[in-house]
């Protein structure tokens, strides 16, 4: 058996086809490929506009930008998420706040965020980030109700969930990234996410004004629209009217993304099956927490993660056994360098007690069912020893 990791890429023939027809085309960035792998990205998530950036990090960063995060600003997010998901508030200048996580969704407790926002005086904080944690889509409808009393903008980290969705009160699907309640979403393509374009990143929106900000905000704040210009000094001219940065994704990674994109929905239900499979495998087994899924909920299953008390033996020995599982989070609070800010062990427990048990099994669309059942076997081999 071949080394078997956590999460990882699937390129096909098709995928190679596309990018070598990009590298043989007039433009290897600025070209055809980005707005084509914009708009089929933005109808894959239900949403009006899309824009393709240099990774998800830097997705998050355009975001808070343009939603004008500046120093003095509080904005919250959850403990359980990669650094990038707070770190774009610190990179403004604003201070990050976190919310304890849900003990069974492990996404940001809808309840404890109420609380605090009511507890707290009327604009102390600016927006929230809610993370749709390992793929499981957070409640964004709730959400907006909370954001328009305490008027809050949502970023919503999507990453883990392109093409999850949660059915909402009206009994309608609502797609993450869709921006029926979210102001902006944001999404990764690196090679352990849904779809692999090496680096890559995209934001989606409905909200045409924050569009317009983010396509002049991810290219230097340059704009060469004749509407948009105060002057026109003839065809080579262009005005830089706000200072952004240059987060554009190369025609390069589109062209792999839209060729990726079209197996968007195999991918998704190949993980949704190596789940249930899982849960089939391990129900009942002493010692292991599964995932939880509510009924109204199209888990997107980014990750598989399962939670036992000898999770760092377990770790251990499937490694030795030439399975790479991993370890999604180490709560963001824990971090030295959030340390430094002043947050510290205790401040979170349900996001603590979450990551002393958490690990995260392989899940990916090209893992076979043999794999997959070696996998399980040294699991339970694990358990019964
Ligand atoms: C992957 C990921 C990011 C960052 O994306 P990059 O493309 O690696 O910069 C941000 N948030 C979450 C939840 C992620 O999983």
């Amino acid at each position: 058996m071949k080394p078997i990791s956590y999460g990882r890429q699937f390129i096909s023939p098709e995928d190679l086809q596309a990018v070598v027809e990009t590298l043989q085309s007039d433009f290897l960035t600025q070209g055809p490929m980005v707005k084509a792998f914009e708009e089929a990205f933005a109808r894959y998530v239900d949403a009006q506009y899309a824009v393709a950036v240099t990774n998800g990090t830097d997705a998050l960063h355009l975001c808070t930008l343009a939603l004008g995060v500046k120093p003095g600003q509080k904005v919250i997010t959850t403990p359980i998420t990669f650094v990038a998901s707070a770190n774009a508030v610190l990179y403004q200048g604003g201070s990050v706040d976190f919310v304890d996580i849900d003990p069974l969704s492990y996404t940001i407790d809808l309840d404890k965020l109420e609380s605090k926002l009511d507890s707290a005086p009327q604009g102390t904080y600016s927006g929230v980030i809610p993370v749709d944690f390992a793929g499981y889509p957070v409640d964004v409808e709730r959400l907006r109700q909370m954001a328009k009393r305490h008027n809050l903008w949502i970023l919503e980290d999507a990453c883990h969930a392109p093409g999850g969705y949660f059915t909402d009160s009206n009994g309608t699907a609502q797609k993450c990234g869709n921006g029926a309640y979210a102001d902006l979403h944001i999404f990764s393509f690196h090679p352990v996410k849904h779809i692999a374009t090496g680096e890559g990143g995209m934001v989606t929106t409905n909200d045409k004004a924050l569009y317009d900000k983010l396509k002049l905000l991810s290219s230097h704040g340059i704009t060469k629209s004749p509407e948009l210009l105060t002057e026109n000094h003839g065809g080579w001219y262009y005005e830089m009217q706000d200072l952004g940065y240059n987060y554009r994704l190369s025609d390069i990674n589109c062209a792999l993304g839209l060729s990726q994109l079209k197996r968007a929905d195999w991918g998704l239900a190949r993980r949704q099956q190596i789940a249930e499979r899982y849960q089939k495998a391990f129900e009942g087994q002493p010692g292991i927490i599964l995932p939880f899924v509510s009924k109204n909920v199209h888990h997107a299953y980014h990750l598989f993660v399962i939670q036992t008390e000898q999770r760092k033996e377990l770790y251990d020995y499937l490694r030795a056994h030439q399975i790479f599982a991993q370890v999604h989070y180490i709560p963001v609070h824990l971090q030295p360098y959030y340390k430094t800010l002043g947050w510290k062990k205790g401040d979170f427990p349900i996001s603590e007690a979450y990551y002393d048990k958490a690990l995260s099994l392989p899940m990916y669309p090209t893992l076979s069912n043999e794999e997959q059942d070696y996998v399980i076997d040294k699991v339970k081999e694990f358990i019964s020893k």
